[in-house]
């Protein structure tokens, strides 16, 4: 027989499935137009449940969604301080690419815009044979609890539409953000967003998340507790880019997305939720992401102040 919980996101897949607009994001190798249908919703328990429906095995690109997971490396390689140094934890309430860096110490306000993931690449360094990327990679693979890799094509067009993140990263250095090479810190970013994920391997990353740091099947603790506590507590803040507040009142949940048509949202010690659909609103998230979290967080009451 069929649990309850898979019948209802059978029926909320098929519902919100009829939503219509938004556009899927523009940047990618000739011949992998994302599919505007496409369309997947997965939930993971902390216990190692996964319920999935629709496009759950199919790969894209984790794009913003690597940020909070790279910021949570950082803080376990240098500690909070040294990175609180280089980047705040206020929320922004800008656009993901905003160039808004603190007047005199040109700090990015968080870790979930461009220029606080950039300064939290140029920190996270190769170690124990391992290059940077390759740190980074095994990282999000833990908490997928698969071996995941980096496109090198989706990196190739990334880096040639970067300008912006270009610019973000020389500016990053020319206040000491970044305080070494910025095209490396910006390619070592590019290729964090260009690792691809399925929709299961976001709702096993926030599971893993839910779960304190610990990956529910491997059961292996990747992240200590306080750095789950921070990384989550970012997300609340400024996981959904400029629409942020709209989101903590009305999903109540943690939460990132990206532009690649994924959104993952964490409900602390019970479960991770991810969303794929390409086609994204104005503030660079995914429409269908947005409303499958909203419906999910009312009907299983998984918004903080009703979870409690
Ligand atoms: N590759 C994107 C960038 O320009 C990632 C954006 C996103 O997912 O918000 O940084």
């Amino acid at each position: 027989m069929e649990s309850p919980i898979q019948e209802y996101l059978e029926s909320l897949l098929a519902d919100v499935q009829r939503l219509r607009g938004g556009e899927p994001y523009r940047v990618h190798p000739l011949g992998r137009e994302p599919n505007p249908e496409d369309f997947g919703i997965c939930l993971a328990t902390v216990d190692g449940r996964v319920y999935s429906v629709g496009v759950a095995d199919q790969e894209f690109s984790i794009q913003s969604i690597s940020k909070p997971f790279s910021y949570g490396l950082a803080l376990a390689d240098y500690g909070f301080d040294a990175v609180d140094e280089k980047v705040d934890v206020e929320p922004s309430g800008d656009p993901f690419n905003q160039i808004s860096l603190a007047p005199v110490t040109g700090r990015p306000p968080n870790a979930m815009v461009n220029a606080g993931a950039l300064a939290v690449a140029s920190m996270i360094r190769g170690g124990g044979g391992k290059s940077a990327v390759r740190r980074i990679v095994d990282t999000y693979s833990r908490f997928a609890g698969r071996d995941l890799s980096s496109s090198r094509s989706v990196f190739d067009v990334e880096i040639r539409h970067s300008d912006r993140n270009h610019a973000l990263a020389y500016l990053l250095s020319s206040v000491e953000v970044i305080e070494n090479d910025p095209s490396r810190a910006l390619e070592n970013y590019l290729r964090q967003c260009s690792v691809q994920v399925t929709c299961r391997d976001l709702a096993m990353m926030a599971a893993t998340l839910a779960n304190g740091g610990t990956q529910p099947v491997s059961g292996e603790q990747v992240f200590e507790i306080d750095v789950v506590e921070r990384v989550l507590s970012v997300m609340m803040t400024s996981g959904m880019y400029d629409d942020a507040g709209a989101w903590v009142s009305s999903v109540g949940m943690p939460a990132k997305s990206g532009v690649g048509g994924g959104t993952l949202a964490v409900l602390p010690g019970q479960a991770g939720l991810a969303v794929f659909s390409p086609p994204l609103d104005g503030h660079g998230n995914s429409v269908r992401g947005l409303e499958t979290c909203r419906r999910v967080s009312k009907d299983m009451e998984m918004h903080f102040v009703r979870a409690a």
